[in-house]
Order: structure tokens, then sequence, then C-alpha cells
């Protein structure tokens, strides 16, 4: 087999076939990777060579902005992979958000995933995801989510036919643009009187009891397509590697994965040199921050210490300190991946910081003001960017592309409440999160019905 599934703990190393539906090892578990005998396999020699299919536009798998790269991710044959047109998305050089940042013009790129058919990077992820269910024959998917992935998980069962969809999520917690979305698309919706964490925990012991095929970014097939942002980035920069990607994190699938896709670039020799990682928490969810940057817990070569965790999240629990921010993609206390990510922090030479709900709603602003416009999790990574330029960490003239992770429209609430002119509502949707004032709002202007008033209001 050139493709097999391995357990990421050092100390065990198991491998599984590809074809058995696993979300952690059976053997120790520790989180799952795919992996590849590439010397069995034919690699492109530079990354260049991808080129070649722009010219095969009318193929669906090379239309794909996942499956164009194929090769570096070829767990299924090619004519069996799902796609819905993912991955058509763009990295934009950004002069108005650079000023934001603090970053010198020119310097500042951001890779606008929420171009993707759902609205969020997630269909990177599920179009490899349902690829694999599709292989193993599965009739039903299920996942927890914030929103967008139950979003994503609807569209592509929707769209593929293969399997039904389920999703669970939090009561209260899911953005409207969101849930509209897993309803329209037909998914079974579940809502469950707690929050993500819970969900996500509930939804792994469903799984586990039917045999329901489990798409959360635990499963290492969804992650697979995740790494093709990184290969569109590198290819949107004329195949150079940028100084920083930077990336809001929630359950750290998204980082995970770009620490993967570098792993494996650097292993093929396709890069010479690898890009610095920022991680960006919300300050409402913080535990890799807290984690990172206040326990000191690393990679540490795979031996990873558990026991830290173990007693952080004890502490958590006796605390009932539960997850909030206006950032509801990365509302989350128990991020799944947290080991994978402190693999792509040590590989990448990563750094992790919070960003408060003030500093992430004002970043947001900045990027809708710049004609991009992104949801409030999104815009933690321009937050984030902005704090370490500020600290010099980022260096003014050092090219960083910031993720924008879903669009604009995934929680207009949001975008109401800090532009608009109810303070109640402001209040009741930022307020209430610590958000103070508004410096960005464009605020809409209420005037009578007449010609005069309104032409006084233009002048
Ligand atoms: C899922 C999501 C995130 C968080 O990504 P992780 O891989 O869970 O860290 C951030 N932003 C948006 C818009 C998302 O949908
Ligand atoms: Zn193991």
């Amino acid at each position: 087999m050139n493709v097999f599934q391995r357990c990421i703990n050092p100390q065990c190393r198991s491998t599984f076939d590809v074809g058995e539906i696993l979300h952690r090892c059976p053997t120790c578990g520790a989180l799952l990777d795919v992996e590849y005998d590439w010397d069995k396999l034919p690699t492109p020699k530079k990354l260049a060579d991808f080129e070649k299919y722009w010219s095969e536009r009318s193929n669906p798998q090379r239309f794909s902005g996942v499956w164009r790269f194929h090769e570096l991710l070829p767990f299924a044959p090619l004519d069996q992979c799902v796609t819905v047109g993912e991955g058509q998305t763009i990295l934009q050089r950004s002069n108005g958000v650079a000023e934001y940042v603090g970053a010198a013009a020119g310097s500042l790129y951001l890779q606008y995933e929420g171009m993707n058919p759902s609205g969020s990077f997630k269909d990177n992820g599920m179009a490899a995801g349902t690829t694999h269910g599709r292989l193993v024959g599965a009739t039903q998917a299920a996942c927890a989510s914030t929103g967008n992935t139950s979003a994503s998980l609807a569209l592509y069962c929707a769209a593929s036919k293969s399997m039904k969809s389920v999703v669970f999520v939090g009561s209260g917690k899911i953005a409207y643009g969101k849930l509209s979305q897993a309803l329209d698309y037909g998914a079974r919706t579940v809502q469950i009187q707690g929050d993500f964490d819970d969900a996500m925990a509930r939804v792994q012991e469903v799984s586990k009891k039917t045999g329901i095929y489990l798409l959360n970014s635990l499963n290492p097939f969804r992650l697979e397509g995740q790494k093709t942002i990184m290969f569109r980035v590198l290819e949107a920069l004329r195949w150079e590697v940028p100084d920083w990607i930077v990336v809001p994190g929630g359950n750290l699938g998204n980082s995970s994965s770009f620490g993967k896709a570098f792993i494996e670039l650097k292993k093929l020799g396709l890069i010479d040199r690898v890009p610095r990682l920022a991680v960006i928490n919300a300050a409402g969810a913080d535990t890799l921050d807290r984690l990172y940057n206040d326990e000191g817990l690393r990679w540490n070569g795979g031996n990873v210490d558990n026991a830290k965790i173990d007693a952080f999240y004890a502490q958590m629990d006796a605390e009932n300190r539960r997850a909030s921010t206006i950032a509801s993609a990365i509302e989350i206390n128990r991020p799944v991946n947290l080991t994978k990510c402190l693999r792509a922090l040590d590989f990448c030479d990563g750094v992790v910081r919070k960003v408060s709900e003030q500093e992430i709603v004002d970043a947001k602003a900045s990027v809708g003001a710049n004609g991009f416009g992104c949801e409030p999790a999104s815009a933690a990574s321009v937050a984030g960017a902005k704090k370490l330029v500020a600290e010099g960490v980022i260096g003014r003239d050092e090219r960083v592309v910031c993720i924008l992770t879903g669009h604009q429209l995934k929680d207009p609430n949001a975008t109401v409440a800090y532009h608009g002119a109810d303070p109640a509502f402001f209040e009741s949707v930022l307020g209430k999160r610590g958000v103070a004032t508004a410096p960005l709002a464009n605020r809409p202007v209420v005037v009578g019905n007449d010609i005069d008033a309104i032409l006084d209001v233009l002048r």
C-alpha cells in the first residue's frame, strides 16, 4: 500500500489501512495522519509542474482548487474524488489592510477562502473527507459544528448525493447565515443543549455507537484537503514561500494541515524554506495560547506532555470556564487537533497570540472597508498580524499572508451591530462581549422622505 493511516505518537506509530474508518489510534488514542510512500508515487519535480493543469479546466477534478494538486494528496483515484468546484479562491495584496496592520505597503496579502461554495475554507477539507467517506461506503456522515463545518458537510452531501448528513450544533451558538445553510441543504440538524465542546463530545459517541462517518477535523482525510490552501497561496506567489502565514485557531485543524503541507513539501524538495506560522486565538477561547505561552507546552519530538493538558482541562472544568467570543467559528475550548497544531508550530517556528473582541471586530471592519469582507473569526488573523507587527515579531517588510477563513455574509448580525445605529442591538451582540466602541463604523444615515433633506445628507 502506498497510502495508509499512521498514528502521530512517536512511541506508537501504528499504521492502518486507508480503508479503515478511525478517528484516533486504536492502540494509544493519539491522532492519525494520512501518510504516503512518496517514493512509489508519481510526485512532481517542481511546484510549477502543477501549472500544466491550468489548461485542463473542463475536467471537474482539475478545475477543483483541491484536486488539481492530487499528486500531493493521492489517497483516492482522481476520477473518484468528490468536487463541487471548491478552491476557486484568491490571494490578494491589500495595502489598505497593510496600513491598518502597520506593515509596509506591498507586504500584506489576504487569502480569501470565503469564495468557496459554502463560503468557508471548510470546503477544501470536505471535498477530501466526503471522498474518503464514499470510498469506504459510508451512507451517513455527521459532524459537530460551530456552523461552517455543518454548512459545508450539508452542501457536499446534498451536491454529491453520496451520503446523508447529520449535524450537531450547540444551542444558540451558531450564526444565522450558517444555520440557514445546513437547513437549506437538507442536513438533519440536531441542536444540543450545550456548546460546541459538548456537541463535539456527543458526536464522537454517536459515531462510535452507530457507525455514522465522522467528518470533523479529527478526520485525517479532511485535513489532507486543507493542505491545498497553502498550495494555492504558493501558486499565487508564483511558488515563492512567504515569510508568515497567519491563521485563526479554533479546533486547530487548519493550522495542523498547513504544517503538514509544509513538512511534506520540504521533504519532497519542492520548497527550500518554510514560512513561519502564527495561530491566533480569541481571548475568550484561548486554550492554545495559555498552553503554549503560559504553560510552555511544546511538540517535543511528539512526546507531548499530556499530563499538562489534562491538568489544564481539569482546572477549566473546575472553574466551569466556557468558550465565549463573537468569533463563533473559533469559540472552542477543547481543540481536538491540539497535538498536531503543536507539531505544525514546531516545524514552522510558530507563535501563538490571542486577540480581544474589540481587536477582532475592528480588524473585521478594516477588511470590509478595503473591499474584501470576512466573518469575525477570520478577522482574528488580521488582528493577530497587527499585534505581531506592533511587537516587532513580524517585521514591517516581511511578506505576510492572513487567511480569511469565512465569508462576510456568514454572520450579518456582527456586522450590522458594529456599523448600525441601534445602541440596543450593539449592546446585545457586541457590548455584552466587551466591545466598547466601533471606531471604524460606517453608520447608516436616517433621513426623512424628502428630496431636500436627502440632498442635504449627500452634500
Ligand atoms: C472552522 C473555522 C475556523 C477555525 O478553524 P480550525 O481549523 O477549527 O482551527 C476559523 N474561521 C472560520 C470561518 C471557520 O469556519
Ligand atoms: Zn498510536
